[in-house]
Parts: structure tokens; sequence; C-alpha cells
């Protein structure tokens, strides 16, 4: 997975100045170089407005190479809560709206294709995913878990009811 990503990184002219520096430092896995490297991106000025960008990049080819290697993190609920709120913090509540929004409506263009015949359903889950984690993101900065389950029950509930009286008219 290492050298995969180094070569990743080579291939790619806005990534290559990193490809060197994780050959240099020798790191034991990607993901620790990757932790690394978000730190080195913060010390470019040149690359600030790069970051969220490349963070992105390296860090969606770990998970792809990760899922290729079949040894994808186990992610508990407490770190997935933990790592949503490292979020927050690090890019602010009006980045991470904005955020929830593009991936909704990347959720909606899948879906949508979905309707209209396309073999997409890697795409669907990894969207559905996506926004996933940007909802757990927003219930964690609205405090707002317990209110969802009361407001979950109250919705179920209903439709439960119009479910049977649809079908006993
Ligand atoms: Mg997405």
């Amino acid at each position: 997975m290492y050298e995969e990503l180094v070569k990743t990184l080579r291939s790619d002219c806005m990534l290559y100045l990193f490809a060197d520096k994780l050959v240099a430092t020798h790191f034991e896995t990607a993901a620790n170089a990757i932790e690394d490297l978000k730190k080195q991106l913060d010390r470019y000025d040149d690359y600030i407005k790069l970051n969220g960008e490349v963070i992105e990049r390296l860090t969606k080819k770990v998970k792809e190479l990760k899922g290729n290697e079949g040894i994808d993190m186990e992610v508990t609920d407490k770190e997935a809560t933990e790592i949503c709120k490292d979020a927050l913090y690090h890019y602010g509540i009006s980045n991470q709206t904005s955020k929830a929004i593009e991936e909704m409506s990347e959720l909606t263009k899948e879906i949508c294709k979905w309707k209209e015949g396309a073999d997409n359903k890697a795409q669907i889950i990894e969207e559905m995913t996506d926004v996933y984690i940007m909802l757990k993101q927003m219930v964690i900065y609205f405090d707002c878990l317990t209110e969802i389950y009361q407001m979950r029950n109250k919705k179920l509930k209903r439709l439960k009811t119009r479910i049977f009286e649809e079908e006993n008219p």
C-alpha cells in the first residue's frame, strides 16, 4: 500500500512534492504518512488553499488502497464521534454545513441516475456514507441526538398508522 501511495503521489503533479517526503521519512504506514503530510501542508503557505483538496485526495487514495488490501480499519462508534468532533473543530460549522449540502446534492444526483436505470449502487452507497457522516457532524453541533430519537419514534409511529390506514380503508 505504501509503494502504491508513493506511486500515486508521483503521478499527480500537485502531490509530487509529497512523494519525496514520504520516501525520505520511511513511514511505517500510509496512514501515518497522511497524518504527517497534513502537518507538513499546514506549513506551506502556497498549499494552504489546496489543503482541503490535497487531504481529501490523499484520504480517498488511502481508503481505496486499504479496500484493495482488505485491511480496512475498524472505526468504533465512539471513534466515529470523536473524528466528527475533530472535523467540526478543524473545518468549522460553516464549512461543514456547506459540505453537508454538497454531499446531499451528490447523493441526489446518484439517486436520480439510478431512477433513470444506471447501475450505480456503489456510488449510491458512497454518497449515503458521505451524507451520514455530515449528518452525524450536524447532530453533534446541534446537540440533538435525544430529540432526533424522539422525533424518529413519533414519525415512525405515524408512518405505521398511515400504512395501516391505507391498507385497511
Ligand atoms: Mg460525496
